[in-house]
């Protein structure tokens, strides 16, 4: 069983200093950290905060998800996949199921629908010109309607390897919009070809 809260704070507090703050290891030192471990420091440790404040859209009437069922760059009757405007990377895209289920809760028939439109969003993100990997990453601490994050690595760009992409993302300047809008419709083409569904919502369920 996992340590309780109260148990996981006392036991990274054990490792802070006077100040409450972690020492500074492991990711900073990579080769491919963002940041120069000179002149940073590890924020102070905060205690657990009980209970969570819920998340966005833990009731579906009040969900960004469920209310923008229409948009997109390509849905079939289950899912919907979005583009991610004013990032840093070439493309950053989002599968979303158009009723409102978090990843624990997806039916069977959706969580295997889930895992080959998955795979088919890889190959064609991967299938771009000077992209070199589709990262793919369900976190779910912001939202309650699943989500699934897919991040373009450019190639060659070799410290963007590996899990600090997000951060490189936040830090490089906006991505030429009209680059990745083509790039966008060059996946939703080739997953209409694979996997079938439409560029538009036309036929998607009415929105509620
Ligand atoms: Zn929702």
């Amino acid at each position: 069983m996992a340590l309780r809260p109260d148990e996981f704070y006392d036991h990274a507090l054990a490792a802070t200093d006077e100040e409450r703050r972690l020492p500074l290891a492991r990711m900073t030192g990579w080769d491919i950290s963002p940041f120069e471990s000179d002149g940073l420091r590890v924020s102070p440790l905060r205690p657990p905060v009980l209970p969570e404040p819920p998340r966005h859209g833990e009731d579906p009437s009040n969900c960004d998800a469920c209310r923008d069922r229409g948009e997109g760059i390509w849905f079939n009757d289950k899912w919907r996949l979005t583009r991610i405007a004013g990032v840093g990377v070439p493309l950053v895209l989002m599968l979303h199921p158009i009723e409102h289920y978090d990843m624990a809760d997806l039916p069977d028939e959706l969580a295997a629908e889930l895992g080959v439109l998955s795979t088919h969003i890889v190959r064609h993100v991967q299938g771009l010109p000077h992209i070199s990997r589709a990262h793919v990453y369900r976190i779910g601490d912001g939202g309650a309607h699943l989500h699934i994050w897919f991040f373009a690595r450019p190639e060659g760009q070799s410290q963007l390897y590996g899990s600090w992409l997000p951060v490189w993302d936040d830090l490089l300047p906006e991505y030429p919009a009209d680059v990745a809008e083509a790039d966008a419709a060059l996946v939703a083409d080739a997953l209409v070809a694979s996997a079938g569904g439409r560029r538009s919502a036309a036929g998607a369920p009415p929105r509620d």
